[in-house]
């Protein structure tokens, strides 16, 4: 066989917006729902199989915060593959996104695939918003639910699809608690490479 090739991906967007969540979802097929923040980078690496190759993807999963944003060069520069990311229940985070690809399609490689992911595609249905609602009454319950569960979607799928196709990047909604859409985002991009 082969030796696979070697590819590498990084990981851009907002601070929590699920990033290690969907690397740890792809890589090791779990979820924790309460995990610690990235600091810095951190890197995790994964097999694709193509129909005729495999791809070794080294992964770069970055931290989302302002402090760390000048860091981010030293981890796209050279990279063939970007995987940026929003919360479909956080408005301002695809505006986050979108800055982090005018970046990259100024900065980076010329050839670069770029995927936009909408996560956290399970809070998106009004079962969701239901899970506020029971716990409604019982405070902290329904404190936390408000801050996440109750919010629902808040960027529609065709919207950012539009802006998507415009700038001609692959795009997808996933969850990496349910694990929808994880290993499809990176199939696709896998496919996408020019790996002559
Ligand atoms: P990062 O800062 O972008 O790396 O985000 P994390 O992966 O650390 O996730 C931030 C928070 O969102 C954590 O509490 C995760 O458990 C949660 N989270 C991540 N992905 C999902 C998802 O698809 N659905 C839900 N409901 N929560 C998620
Ligand atoms: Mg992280």
């Amino acid at each position: 066989p082969a030796k696979p090739i070697q590819i590498k991906m990084v990981l851009l967007g907002e601070s929590a917006v699920g990033k290690s969540s969907l690397v740890l979802r792809f890589v090791n097929d779990e979820f924790q729902d309460n995990k610690e923040p990235t600091i810095g980078a951190a890197f995790l690496t994964q097999k694709v199989r193509l129909d005729d190759s495999v791809l070794k993807l080294d992964i770069w999963d970055t931290a989302g915060q302002e402090r760390f944003h000048s860091l981010a060069p030293m981890y796209y520069r050279n990279a063939q593959a970007a995987v940026v990311v929003y919360d479909i229940t956080r408005a301002a985070s695809l505006d986050k996104a979108k800055s982090w690809v005018k970046e990259l399609q100024r900065q980076a490689n010329t050839n670069l695939v770029i995927a936009l992911v909408g996560n956290k595609l399970d809070l998106a249905g009004p079962a969701a918003g239901a899970a506020a609602e029971s716990a409604e009454g019982d405070g902290e319950a329904a404190e936390a639910a408000e801050a996440t569960e109750g919010r629902g979607r808040q960027v529609q799928a065709e919207t950012a699809r539009a802006y998507a196709e415009e700038q001609g990047l692959l795009f997808l909604e996933t969850s990496a608690k349910t694990g929808e859409g994880v290993v499809e985002t990176f199939t696709e991009v896998a496919k996408k490479l020019d790996l002559a």
